[in-house]
């Protein structure tokens, strides 16, 4: 399992939203990959679960379109950007304030999903009570975890050679 994770190439994916007006490529490892069961995600989603794929904006390359933006606070008082195709409504990627943290792109907006294997599951104890998450042989956390860097850690862990390239 893990060999098949190491193996993903991810520069030069490409992606984009349901109505093709915004895609984008990317032009470096991603530096996370996680699933979040939170209401926030929920709703977001308009789904069970939300995936995050944390990667810096500046290498998500826009080649057709740019996301129109919109911002909520969350529960911890922090500023979301959400960025979305203004045509379909697709939601595109999440950041916060600082321009050099990454940002959550939502990758079921990558043309190839296959390849998405989550290092964690966060906020499970908001999950739908018929999702079997300990089957699935990841670490879960009731919530947030303590820190980002748990899951940075967990994905570099997951993917040798891969870990802090920006
Ligand atoms: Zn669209
Ligand atoms: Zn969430």
């Amino acid at each position: 399992m893990s060999s098949a994770a190491q193996s993903v190439k991810w520069i030069g994916r490409t992606g984009g939203c349901q109505c093709g007006a915004v895609r984008y490529r990317l032009a470096a490892e991603p530096l996370s990959l996680y699933a979040c069961h939170c209401r926030h995600c929920q709703k977001q989603s308009s789904s069970a679960f939300g995936m995050s794929l944390w990667m810096l904006l500046e290498k998500v390359e826009f080649t057709h379109g740019q996301p129109a933006t919109w911002q909520e606070r969350g529960d911890s008082g922090a500023i979301k950007v959400c960025a979305f195709c203004d045509q379909c409504g697709s939601r595109i990627y999440h950041g916060g304030e600082d321009p050099n943290a990454p940002v959550s792109l939502k990758p079921g907006t990558l043309d190839d999903t296959s390849v998405l294997r989550p290092i964690a599951h966060i906020w499970t104890r908001r999950a739908q009570p018929w999702l079997d998450l300990a089957a699935s042989g990841i670490p879960c956390y009731e919530g947030e975890p303590e820190s980002d860097e748990i899951l940075l850690q967990l994905w570099r862990d997951s993917h040798p050679g891969t870990g802090g390239r920006r």
